[in-house]
Formats: structure tokens, sequence, C-alpha cells
């Protein structure tokens, strides 16, 4: 099966589970995860009328988007664990950053945009129990999004999470919904809920997710890193 018809699929998967859920599929982003395939990939995508692709590493978005080059439409989403001083390039180049789960986190990629246009930011939640893990504990989102608020270069759009392994993805999607929920009561128009991978898209959408992260269901098995 080449891209094109792997893209088909998943879309034809999407639609059946937002149909399932009762909700509309015309109003699911489906974002294509690129990270470890190389930027003609993303090229063949956007041929196909992808518009959103995510990458998970700061210096392979800012090398693969030099390589695309500007493309009208085309939205790059930053979706990886991101340090403080790599928030400039991030800024410069994603479109969407996923992955805010600190203070100074937000503060660093406010500090990077003055001058420009608001970054959509969501507030990245850890699910599991453990705290070495991405996202910050769903206590403590009402507190980060009241101060990623006072970011005036930030909008926050919402949130996103990572399913933790060794549990149904399920319950802890609804913990996520729970979390969309409190964030909405600082931000009330923060209604982004990014949720769902390859193994798990199905779930996320009847737990809510509006941005479904999925990469290697489409774009194959990640090649090798050389
Ligand atoms: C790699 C990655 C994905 C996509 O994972 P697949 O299982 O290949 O669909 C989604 N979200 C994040 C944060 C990732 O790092």
């Amino acid at each position: 099966m080449g891209l094109g018809e792997r893209l088909a699929e998943v879309d034809a998967r999407i639609a059946d589970a937002a149909r399932a859920a009762g909700r509309d599929p015309g109003a699911l982003t489906r974002i294509v995860v690129t990270k470890f395939h190389a930027a003609p990939v993303v090229d063949e995508l956007y041929r196909l009328g992808v518009r959103d692709v995510g990458e998970n590493r700061q210096q392979e978005l800012t090398e693969k988007k030099r390589e695309v080059g500007d493309r009208e439409g085309l939205r790059w989403h930053f979706i990886g664990q991101a340090q403080t001083n790599k928030a400039r390039a991030i800024r410069a180049a994603a479109s969407v950053v996923h992955s805010v789960d600190r203070a100074r986190l937000a503060d660093a990629l406010d500090a990077a945009g003055e001058g420009m246009p608001r970054l959509d930011v969501l507030l990245q939640v850890n699910l599991t129990d453990d705290p070495g893990r991405g996202g910050t504990a769903p206590d403590a989102i009402e507190e980060l999004a009241a101060h990623a608020a006072g970011c005036t270069t930030l909008r926050v759009r919402g949130v996103m999470a990572v399913a933790p392994l060794g549990e149904p993805p399920a319950p802890a999607f609804e913990r996520l919904a729970a979390c969309s929920a409190t964030v909405r009561t600082v931000v009330p128009d923060a209604a982004w809920i990014s949720a769902g991978m390859t193994a798990d898209f199905a779930e996320a959408i009847s737990a809510g997710a509006t941005h479904l992260r999925i990469g290697s269901a489409i774009t194959g098995p990640r090649p090798v890193r050389g």
C-alpha cells in the first residue's frame, strides 16, 4: 500500500469512529506525524491534500521545514518535549505547539514572540503516574492555564496528551476531557483536545478529541535512525 492509500484508509477509519460517536468527521483535524521521515514525504502528503503535519524534535522540524519550503496553508505542529532554550527556533517554525507543560516554557515561547502573530498553544497533560513523562499533572492544569493565558503572545487553544502504556486508553482520555473542562473555566474558548495516535485514535475520538496525531498508520514504519 502506498502513502495515498494508507491516508485514505485512515481517513475512512476516522470518519467511521466519528460517526459511531455521533460526531462530525469534518470537525476533526488529522495531523500527519512525519518525524523520522525525510522532507519528500511532506511534499507528497501536501500533494495528497494534507495541510497539518507534526514533528517532535526542534532540529528536525526546523530543517525539514526549510527543505520543504513555502507551501501555502501548510501548518507545522510541534508535538515533542521542548527545551526552553529552543523556544525561539520552535516558535520560528511551528504554527501550533502542543506540548506546553510548564510555566517556564510558556514564558520562553512568549518572550520569543515579540512582534509576531499570536502562537496557538496546547497545554500538555501527563496521564501517567510517572512524573518523568511529559506534561503537567492534571491537578496543576488550572494553574498552568491561568499562567499561559497571561502570556500576551500566546493563544491557549486547549489540551494535549499521549495515552499511557499498559492501561486502556479510554479512561485516560476521559481524564483528559476533564482537564479540558478545567482549562475552559479559565479560557472559555480553549476547546481543542489533541489526542489519539495510530493505536488509539478511535478511543480518542469517542472521548472528544478534536486534533488527532497520526504517524505510522499513514507514513508506514518509521525508518531506522542512522
Ligand atoms: C510519534 C508521535 C505520534 C504519532 O505516533 P504513531 O503511533 O506513529 O501514530 C503522536 N504524538 C506524539 C507526541 C508522538 O511523538
